[in-house]
């Protein structure tokens, strides 16, 4: 079939009243954004709509990536033409050859007058039209109105008419900068890519804090977390790494404080920093990859003792998913690959034989009073350094 137009499928912001335009504004520019590499589109939008023309683009990769548009619902390859309702006839007479083609055996009309003037209604047109496949067809495949394998949809309007039936699904959510902006933990593992991720699909603008030990960690896991920030940029435009080496934090808990206490206490050293990072940079929130009982530091008592170090909103999109759930995310996303290459990280660095997995917060808390937190937390943010990574 020879698709010359994409009709872009939109749900939740249909329903935002007067701000519904600006959101379609935003989608239409995210759209146009996230094609930017294949080439230069037309994307716009028209009768409540938002249409992408195709020109000599391979429809099947120009969809891959509008799909990938936070606040799409579904993908639509359409044929337009000057209007002419033969014309539309002959396009829908193609289209179900393909269909047949392709295997189908039912399917049925669905029309749309868009033009008040045209001399059939919606319903005529798609009996006249039914009819006239059927006609050509024969008994190829047959019209099962209630409940088609195949729906041929046609349009007919004050200027064109269209043909399209297949919807390729997107991820649905929001459009991207259109409820403030987080702060994201990312670490090299599986889960605080998938956590990035789900927020960003919200509409939330995303940077990212990426903590290290170097020269502890090497220079290739800090590669591994840029190269996930990458993919995350793909479905966020752009994406402001801050990293933040805590070694000398680290030494510090190493030297005071209980083995045990090791992870808790650097996890909270982390949120402190992220929280001042996320507070300079306007962010509204932190994200992190946690999961309840998924390790150590994850447990009901973990999280408190974590979750007492800031008063920043933290967003904890997995808290409730398993594993194999997250991979599977993580998968269609496209950061599993990465994310399971074997480099260190700074918490498997230190991390300690036994860690607490019951910690009371007054306890740990006594424990941080023999540090200097005040001043190893402005050192950290002092040195830190900036990446903007585009996709
Ligand atoms: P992940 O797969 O995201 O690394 P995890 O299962 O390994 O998660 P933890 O290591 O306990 O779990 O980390 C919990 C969360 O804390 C992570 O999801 C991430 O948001 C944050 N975090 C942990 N280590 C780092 C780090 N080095 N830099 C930034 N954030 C981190
Ligand atoms: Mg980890």
């Amino acid at each position: 079939m020879l698709y010359n137009i994409l009709i872009v499928k939109y749900g939740e912001i249909g329903v935002k009243g007067k701000n519904r335009y600006l959101f379609e504004n935003k989608l239409i520019k995210n759209i146009k954004n996230m094609l930017k590499p294949i080439g230069k589109f037309n994307v716009y939008k028209e009768y409540g709509r938002i249409y992408v023309d195709l020109e000599d683009y391979d429809y099947e990769e120009v969809i891959e990536e509008v799909k990938k548009v936070f606040g799409i619902v579904g993908v639509c390859p359409g044929i337009r033409a000057a209007k002419d309702y033969d014309k539309l006839k002959e396009l829908a007479l193609a289209m179900l050859e393909d269909k047949i083609e392709e295997g189908y055996k039912t399917f049925k009309v669905e029309s749309r007058r868009g033009d008040k003037d045209f001399n059939l209604t919606s319903q005529e047109m798609s009996l006249d039209i039914g009819g006239y496949l059927v006609y050509n067809v024969k008994d190829r495949i047959k019209v099962d109105v209630r409940n088609p394998e195949v729906k041929i949809k046609c349009e007919l309007r004050q200027n064109h008419v269209m043909v399209y039936s297949d919807t390729v699904a997107g991820y649905g959510g929001l459009p991207l900068g259109t409820n403030g902006r987080a702060m994201s933990l990312l670490s090299g593992g599986i889960d605080s890519p998938v956590a990035s991720w789900m927020i960003a699909k919200r509409g939330m603008d995303l940077e990212a804090i990426h903590f290290h030990s170097y020269p502890f960690t090497s220079e290739k896991s800090q590669e591994k977390v840029r190269d996930l920030a990458k993919i995350l940029a793909k479905y966020c435009g752009r994406v402001r790494l801050h990293k933040v080496n805590i070694l000398e934090i680290q030494k510090a808990i190493g030297l005071e404080c209980k083995e045990e206490e090791m992870t808790i206490i650097s996890r909270r050293f982390m949120m402190q920093i992220a929280e001042r990072v996320a507070e300079s940079r306007h962010c509204d929130a932190l994200v992190t990859g946690e999961s309840i009982g998924q390790v150590a530091s994850q447990t009901i008592q973990g999280l408190t003792c974590t979750n007492a170090s800031v008063s920043i909103p933290v967003f904890r999109p997995l808290i409730a998913m398993d594993k194999t759930e997250i991979i599977e995310v993580a998968q269609k996303i496209g950061t599993f690959e990465t994310s399971i290459l074997p480099e260190e990280d700074c918490c498997t660095v230190f991390s300690p034989k036994k860690p607490v997995t019951k910690p009371r917060l007054e306890r740990i808390e006594k424990s941080e009073s023999k540090l200097d937190v005040e001043k190893l937390i402005q050192d950290a943010i002092d040195n830190i350094e900036v990446e903007d990574i585009e996709f």
